[in-house]
């Protein structure tokens, strides 16, 4: 049954403790709303509001995004993870300059056709911006209103939507936006939901079953898997990095990192390969295994330093270059600055 209050109740709430002082909150433009919740989907609160004041001073609006080189766009992305967002983010930009003047259009439909918008991202999009009645489910909303109908199992979604549709009122609807993520992100939190300051506990099903945390249902997990990989930091006689552009599809996609191979890659095979002399390394370091977790897997990251007191006239593998990391403005993972960083400390300097 739906709680006729629910959006007052949340909307109450919100006015008293809500969030208003979020960086994309002060100017609800449709390009500043748009990038927030781009950053947003898989990231949270306090991380993206640093990456988005970055963000919005290097680009301020939806034609400097569309005409920066996607180094530029990687570069102030990196350390945030699902890379793949920005490159939506940047070729959106430029559908939205070529196709609509550089309006992003105010229809969720039309906005579902650029890339990396979805759903509810779309209908973020023009509730906030725009003011249009639209219902949202992001990470937030699902677990309230999982919570609030204890709904579960595989037909949750289509449910879920049902129910995001029914509670999202007709006015303030940019207001409820904000409103429904907060609770979620503040007070229906996921392990441990603050149900004693809740709004709309009097309704929730789940508190009153005593079971919240079972929601929402988290799908069947798959074994995690792990996998180990050799990165060479090779640094030449300047300073510069061996670094590859890694492939747009895949992790880290269109990033800049030292050369990944295989774990059992040796040193000798991989400077063979590279065309580096054996007679021209200075220096090799192995450095301890770093572990980095992606959603599905762990890396192991096996690092090998080599200095070199000269390099190859000559890159060998398409996509390769010779680069001062700490003067250019580089996409790198948040594992390859670690792995960048450490050439400019004391391994190096003996
Ligand atoms: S009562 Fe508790 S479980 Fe229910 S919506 Fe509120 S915080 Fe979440």
């Amino acid at each position: 049954m739906i709680d006729p209050f629910f959006a007052h109740r949340l909307l109450a709430w919100w006015d008293e403790h809500g969030r208003k002082d979020l960086p994309w909150q002060q100017e609800r433009s449709p390009y500043r709303v748009w990038v927030a919740e781009v950053m947003l989907q898989q990231t949270q609160v306090a991380v993206v509001a640093r990456y988005f004041e970055r963000f919005m001073a290097r680009f301020p609006n939806i034609h400097a995004l569309a005409s920066a080189s996607l180094d530029d766009v990687l570069h102030l992305w990196s350390g945030l993870g699902y890379y793949g967002r920005a490159h939506n983010l940047h070729r959106a930009a430029a559908a939205v300059v070529r196709n609509y003047d550089g309006v992003l259009p105010n229809d969720q439909r039309v906005l579902m056709e650029l890339p990396g918008i979805g759903r509810s991202t779309a209908a973020a999009i023009v509730a906030q911006a725009y003011g249009e009645r639209a219902a949202i489910l992001d990470a937030n909303a699902k677990r309230v209103l999982a919570r609030q109908h204890r709904v579960g199992g595989a037909p949750a979604v289509k449910a879920l939507w049902e129910l995001a549709e029914s509670h999202t009122p007709a006015d303030r609807v940019a207001d409820y936006t904000q409103a429904i993520m907060d609770l979620g992100a503040t007070v229906c939190v996921r392990r441990a939901p603050r149900c004693a300051v809740c709004p709309v506990a009097a309704s929730c099903q789940a508190r009153a079953a005593g079971d919240a945390e079972r929601f929402p249902e988290a799908a069947a997990r798959r074994q995690r898997r792990l996998e180990r990989r050799r990165f060479f930091v090779v640094t030449d006689q300047t300073g510069a990095c061996l670094l590859e552009r890694r492939p747009a599809q895949g992790i880290w996609g269109g990033l800049w990192s030292p050369p990944e191979r295989d774990d059992d890659c040796s040193v000798e095979a991989f400077l063979a390969a590279a065309g580096i002399s054996e007679r021209d390394v200075r220096e090799v370091h192995n450095a301890p295994t770093l572990r980095h977790g992606f959603t599905h897997y762990d890396l192991d990251v096996l690092p090998i330093y080599v200095q070199i007191a000269k390099r190859p006239a000559e890159v060998r593998e398409t996509g390769a270059a010779w680069i001062d990391p700490a003067s250019h403005r580089l996409g790198v993972s948040a594992v390859a600055a670690k792995l960048l960083k450490a050439t400019q400390t004391e391994l190096f300097k003996a």
